[in-house]
């Protein structure tokens, strides 16, 4: 069987290499229209700074290695230009000499990736306006960029938040102008209120709720003018406002594309042409929670397709790809932010009815030196079905994450969470993990055994009830910064002040991350008081309002 692979990155690459794996009979070929096969795009923000000291470290595979290794036909600098299904060939150009010619295929592979969105705006044709997709776009910033010291990234998602920072960490000064209410869209805002503060204290200046409008190059400097009737100028502009599927071949060949714009495939990853698959950046695929068609330009889905695609050429049609999840993590700065699943903002939007967790607990015991804490977001319906999870902190949370993303996979509901049996010595962990704390929350919250409000429901609630915000931190605590309007009672007093609280009024209780303001609501709960908690605590509480 003769196999044409066109990209020759993440899905491209691993395909590739699953065929031989599978077969020696098979002749494959990859095309690549850039100069590099299989490097590390995920790696490229961190050479910017120097994180990622040697370039090459980036350049995993060659068209030399591919050939030793797995027999492949790598043909590097060659674009396929057309797609031909009836007559089942593709023809492709040498980019170098300027050749082309017909390739005939038995299975024909589309792994072209996405491309970076740049808007017709004025003045998007600046050569001081970059975008970050590959190793010479990387290169370009790089040694153009040498000299500049003020920057504008636009854009707040994984990879503007990257790349400021990594240009941060080389010394530089720089803006980030997302047109969204917060940065990092998987998660919602108040997790990302996490990243917004370590933004500020790292000097990375976020200008939110504003979009970019057109530029003007200046010479010297380029000026980028804002829809709030400003503009901000500057040595060089990211731009990283997300990718489009690359889809101009597919097109063209007439194969389907679906309702998000991406290659529309089967369960198996074939086309509307069952010659030919496709996988990663490229297609649409269905999000598992819901099974809503959506666009995941993530490397995990890119190399698990590009492996179903290689067993379903090979064994025939045995592997279906179940959907993608999601799961995302960034590192910015100190903090880790993840999620998985589907968030609040999106369940929101299809109106589907669900309820929160919010618990703050250290990566591992807190007398073992070290210990971080973590705030875990864990999101579920009535029936303990698990819809997403999201979590920040300066350790340990890809661990949780990666938890409850393996729990979903594995068709558990919060009420199995508490029965995960993890590992624990204190260097690694507490003998209850933040994951089974919050399906312990989950279900206390499920059973009726405890009331919660989110930061955003909190003064509709307490006006609604005409409800009294108690706050049972220390009076220490509570006089460097409390909910306005709160009386204070220190969790280990409340029993003794019982006798003073009213048994008609509704108490909004919280304390720092949420611990104390649930034993606080057993106390009450247990003496004939109606007591409803404050999702996260004043922790989250405050990050909100900043
Ligand atoms: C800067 C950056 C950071 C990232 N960080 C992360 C991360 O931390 N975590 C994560 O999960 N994902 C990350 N991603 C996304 C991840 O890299 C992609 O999801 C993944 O590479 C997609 O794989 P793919 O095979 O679909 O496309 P790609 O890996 O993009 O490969 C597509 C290739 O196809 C080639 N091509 C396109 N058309 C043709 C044609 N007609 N002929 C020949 N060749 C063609 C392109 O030149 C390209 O090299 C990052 C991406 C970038 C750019």
């Amino acid at each position: 069987m003769k196999i044409l692979i066109v990209g020759g990155v993440a899905g491209g690459a691993t395909a590739a290499t699953r065929l031989r794996r599978l077969s020696e009979e098979n002749e494959v070929i990859i095309f690549e229209k850039g100069q590099y096969v299989s490097f590390a795009n995920c790696g490229l923000p961190y050479h910017i700074s120097g994180t990622i000291d040697k370039r090459d470290a980036l350049l995993l595979q060659t068209p030399e290695s591919l050939k030793e290794r797995y027999n492949l036909d790598v043909r590097v600098f060659t674009e396929v230009l057309s797609i031909y299904t009836v007559d089942k060939k593709v023809s492709v150009k040498n980019l170098q000499t300027g050749e082309i010619y017909l390739e005939n295929y038995d299975k024909l592979l589309l792994s072209p990736g996405a491309e970076p969105i740049k808007p017709p705006f004025e003045g998007i044709d600046s050569d001081k306006i970059y975008t970050l997709k590959n190793i010479p776009d990387m290169d370009k910033i790089v040694a153009k960029t040498k000299n500049a010291q003020n920057f504008v990234v636009v854009g707040g998602g994984f990879i503007g938040l990257e790349v400021a920072e990594n240009l941060i960490e080389a010394g530089k000064s720089v803006k980030l102008v997302e047109l969204g209410n917060q940065v990092m869209a998987p998660v919602d805002f108040d997790i990302a209120s996490f990243v917004h503060e370590k933004a500020k204290q790292k000097g990375l200046e976020l200008l939110l709720n504003v979009g970019v409008e057109k530029f003007n190059d200046k010479g010297e400097t380029i000026e980028v003018f804002l829809n709030n009737g400003t503009s901000l100028e500057t040595d060089a502009v990211i731009l990283a406002i997300g990718v489009k599927p690359e889809t101009k071949l597919a097109i063209e060949a007439g194969l389907e594309i679906g309702e998000t714009r991406g290659i529309l495939v089967n369960e198996f990853m074939q086309t509307s042409n069952p010659d030919i698959y496709a996988v990663g950046d490229a297609i649409e695929v269905a999000h598992y929670i819901n099974n809503k068609k959506v666009l995941i330009p993530l490397a995990w889905p890119a190399n698990r397709q590009g492996r179903i695609v290689a067993d379903n050429i090979v064994l025939g049609n045995q592997y279906k790809y179940t959907g993608s999840l999601g799961s995302s993590i960034l590192k910015f700065f100190e903090l880790s932010v993840a999620s998985t699943g589907l968030n609040e903002k999106t369940l929101k939007k299809f109106g589907i009815p669900y309820k929160t967790a919010i618990v703050t607990r250290g990566h591992h015991a807190g007398y073992y030196p070290g210990a971080k804490n973590m705030v875990l977001k864990l999101i579920f319906d009535e029936n303990g079905k698990i819809f997403g999870a999201q979590a920040v902190g300066e350790a340990g949370v890809d661990k949780r994450i990666d938890v409850i993303a393996t729990a979903i996979k594995g068709n558990l509901t919060v009420y199995d969470l508490p029965e995960i049996e993890i590992t624990y010595a204190p260097p690694f962990n507490s003998a209850k993990d933040p994951v089974n704390i919050a399906g312990y929350a989950a279900e206390n919250i499920l059973k009726g055994d405890l009331e919660m409000v989110n930061y955003d429901e909190f003064w509709d609630f307490v006006k609604e009830n005409d409800a009294v915000i108690l706050d049972v931190r220390t009076s220490k605590e509570f006089s460097g910064g409390a909910i306005e309007g709160a009386i204070n009672i220190n969790v280990d007093d409340l029993r003794a002040n019982l006798e003073n609280l009213d048994k008609n009024k509704v108490y909004a209780i919280y304390c720092q991350v949420g611990l104390r303001g649930y034993l606080a609501n057993r106390i009450m709960r247990n003496n004939g008081f109606r007591a409803v908690n404050l999702n996260g605590g004043y922790n989250l509480w405050s990050k909100v309002q900043s």
